[in-house]
């Protein structure tokens, strides 16, 4: 039986949640309680879509992007499931971005979550730490405040890509009566409501 992941959202195609074009999946659940969350329906461990890892690595496939962004929620709290996806995704040449709330020591650490080993091996860019609205920053790219490291786990990309650099970007959707919104606030965006 294929593994089974708990979805909160899925936006197939965005270029608002790392390098070039992705495939962009936010699980449900989150052990943390960041103040200042910007996500706050993901957090409880209730809700969301069961869905067969084969099920998403098929749906990611389908789309015409250059690797895949896992958010939440916390993704490693969902560790095994997402690894089998990413192992699929890397296997076909595309790239893996994670952003999690654990640092990077604690998903090194004995206490961490299961499969985060596993999951960090198949990981190419990883934005790690809780946010922490004190230090919250629109200066750096798909970083949410100042405490949080971008982490280079394999050669898949490097530091000076330009499209580091660039400024963050919000994309904003209308389906039916829904309206969908995704990505980081444009430096400044902020300033004055
Ligand atoms: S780790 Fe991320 S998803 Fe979880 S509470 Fe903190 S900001 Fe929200």
């Amino acid at each position: 039986m294929s593994e089974t992941l708990t979805v909160a959202a899925v936006v197939p195609r965005t270029e608002a949640e790392g390098p070039g074009h992705r495939y962009a999946l936010w699980v449900q659940g989150c052990p943390m309680r960041c103040p200042g969350c910007c996500n706050p329906e993901f957090l409880r461990f209730v809700g969301g879509e069961e869905r067969t890892a084969a099920d998403v690595i098929a749906e990611a496939m389908a789309e015409d992007v250059e690797g895949v962004s896992f958010l939440g929620g916390e993704p490693f709290a969902q560790a095994p499931a997402l690894t089998t996806v990413a192992a699929a995704v890397r296997q076909a040449g595309r790239t893996v971005m994670i952003f999690t709330g654990y640092t990077l020591q604690e998903l090194q650490a004995p206490m961490a979550p299961i499969g985060a080993a596993a999951l960090l091996a198949q990981t190419d860019l990883l934005v790690d730490g809780r946010y922490d609205a004190s230090q919250r920053t629109t200066e750096r790219r798909w970083v949410g405040s100042d405490n949080q490291g971008l982490h280079f786990l394999t050669d898949r990309y490097t530091p000076d890509d330009p499209r580091f650099a660039e400024p963050n970007t919000l994309e904003i959707r209308i389906r039916g009566d829904q309206i969908l919104v995704n990505g980081f606030p444009v430096r400044g965006a902020r300033t004055k409501l």
